[in-house]
């Protein structure tokens, strides 16, 4: 077990209390870490920090801040499982889900440090005899606060964006897996970030990151986590008049076609409703599909279940890990049991042992189970038949939801009517929900999101566009 420290102006310290707490391991129930336990008079202290920068650090060229970003990208490739392993230990991360998150930040920190130099503003036709155009300028001090699902990946994508529009951070990590913030805080150092230009404080969301939001010197606040919690945030945000940005919880559907291939759809299915124990923002938590193919699809995708090894998420083989906390096995049982009770056929799985539930298909689902309305978040394929594409269409729609969604088919014309007519934020044909690369627009509609994250369009949301015109000559004025 190690003692950590939170960074703050290029200091290692203390919460101002002196008080920390436990960061557990959900697979062994082990104490992991203990963290200093912040309050507002650390996130006071951070945002002081990250303030008293933000001038110097707006005034570095673009071609600095990518250089920065390169460098703490071939850092943490040359760190990948150090990084790995506290994902394993503090999250539950299995091996390979581990290997990816770190892999595929090293991308997202250089695809950051291109972006620096692409921001780029436009000239205007003007009808009034002068020079227009449109600059983008740094925002000051953003606020990221990240969840503990992806912690790695999600906390840097507001990070190293953050920083290469200009900006100084304070980040606020889950308090599930709070040491990942700190080693991002470590990273930066170790690659020369000036003081004061990242900041991370650990402690209680409802203490720590309300006194970020509402803090006067904030100027955006980013925000990844559960819709409930974005609600809270936009809230605060919102009466202090502050930009923010949300992404939020998911319910994505996978809609096969009756002329998919079985197999492929099967693995697709699998791959997105359990991969991380299901607990991706967008996972595949509705599996929609046409009557013709429905009963040969579930009794693959349950046989398919019951090949996956649960087991400690160390061990290489491990598919299935444990879930983040006992409050969310409770969560996904709750919501299996109500399926069953309202007729849902459970195909394979519906136990668990400590914090390791069983992947779980069920088919029958119907639209008045909990399992169809809320976000699980862990291991469960829930299984809808409907008649055709409209149809599946209409479940598919049929939610508060709306972040990303699958369509497996090879006909053109289908295929193209719900990718246009799905209400999501991202739609990927012939494969399931998840999928994500840092230059995408990704983000959800309806109650999973506000905002678009990825390539320049966190640059756009982490930069303030001014509008500027240079008249010629002299202007004539009425009086
Ligand atoms: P969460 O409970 O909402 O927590 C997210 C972050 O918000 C944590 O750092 C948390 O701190 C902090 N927080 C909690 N209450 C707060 C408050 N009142 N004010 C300010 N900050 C507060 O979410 P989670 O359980 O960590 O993550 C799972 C959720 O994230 C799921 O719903 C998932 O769908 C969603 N998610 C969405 C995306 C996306 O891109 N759309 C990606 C990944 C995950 P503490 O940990 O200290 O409470």
């Amino acid at each position: 077990m190690t003692n950590y420290q939170m960074f703050i102006g290029g200091e290692w310290v203390d919460s101002v209390s002196g008080e920390t707490f436990s960061d557990i391991n959900p697979a062994n129930d082990e104490v992991y870490a203990t963290v200093p336990k912040g309050d507002a008079r650390d996130a006071d202290r951070a945002m002081a920090a990250a303030y008293a920068a933000c001038r110097d650090w707006a005034k570095t060229s673009a071609g600095e801040r990518a250089k920065l970003l390169y460098k703490a990208s071939s850092t943490l490739e040359s760190r990948l499982e150090e990084f790995a392993e506290v994902l394993i230990s503090e999250g539950g991360s299995m091996f390979g889900k581990a290997m990816f998150e770190t892999t595929y930040t090293v991308d997202l920190l250089h695809t950051a440090g291109e972006d620096c130099r692409r921001i780029l503003g436009e000239t205007i036709p003007s009808d009034h005899d002068k020079l227009s155009m449109t600059i983008y300028q740094p925002l000051g001090v953003v606020v990221a606060i990240s969840p503990w699902n992806f912690p790695l990946l999600l906390s840097i994508n507001k990070v190293a964006y953050a920083l290469a529009a200009g900006n100084t951070v304070v980040l606020k990590p889950s308090s599930e897996t709070p040491v990942i913030g700190l080693k991002i805080a470590e990273l930066f150092a170790s690659v020369d970030l000036p003081p004061g230009v990242l900041n991370v404080v650990t402690g209680p969301g409802g203490v720590v990151g309300e006194a970020l939001v509402q803090d006067d010197r904030a100027a955006l606040v980013t925000f990844t986590g559960e819709t409930v919690t974005g609600r809270r945030i936009a809230e605060l945000a919102g009466t202090k008049l502050k930009k923010y940005t949300l992404e939020m919880g998911g319910k994505d559907p996978l809609i096969i076609l009756a002329d998919a291939d079985i197999d492929y759809a099967v693995d697709a299915a699998a791959f997105g409703a359990f991969m991380h124990q299901g607990q991706i923002c967008m996972s595949v938590e509705r599996i929609i599909v046409e009557e013709p193919i429905a009963e040969e699809f579930a009794q693959k995708l349950a046989a398919k279940a019951e090949t996956l090894t649960v087991a400690d998420p160390h061990q290489p083989t491990t598919v299935i890990g444990p879930l983040i906390n006992d409050q969310q096995v409770q969560t996904v049982h709750d919501q299996v049991q109500d399926a069953v009770a309202k007729g849902a056929r459970l195909l394979t799985g519906g136990s668990f042992e400590g914090r390791f539930y069983k992947p779980t298909v069920l088919a029958d689902v119907t639209t008045d189970m909990k399992i169809f309305r809320e976000e699980t978040f862990g291991p469960t394929a829930p299984i809808l038949k409907v008649k055709d594409e409209k149809e599946a269409l209409e479940v598919a729609n049929d939610s508060t939801y709306g972040l990303s969604s699958g369509v497996i088919t090879n006909d053109l014309q289908k295929a193209l009517f719900l990718a246009e007519n799905l209400e999501s934020g991202m739609v990927h044909i012939n494969d399931s929900s998840v999928h994500d690369e840092p230059y995408c627009p990704f983000g959800g509609c309806k109650e999973s999101g506000l905002g678009r994250e990825g390539g320049r369009h966190s640059m756009e949301e982490m930069s303030e566009i001014k509008w500027v015109t240079i008249q010629r000559g002299k202007r004539h004025y009425p009086f």
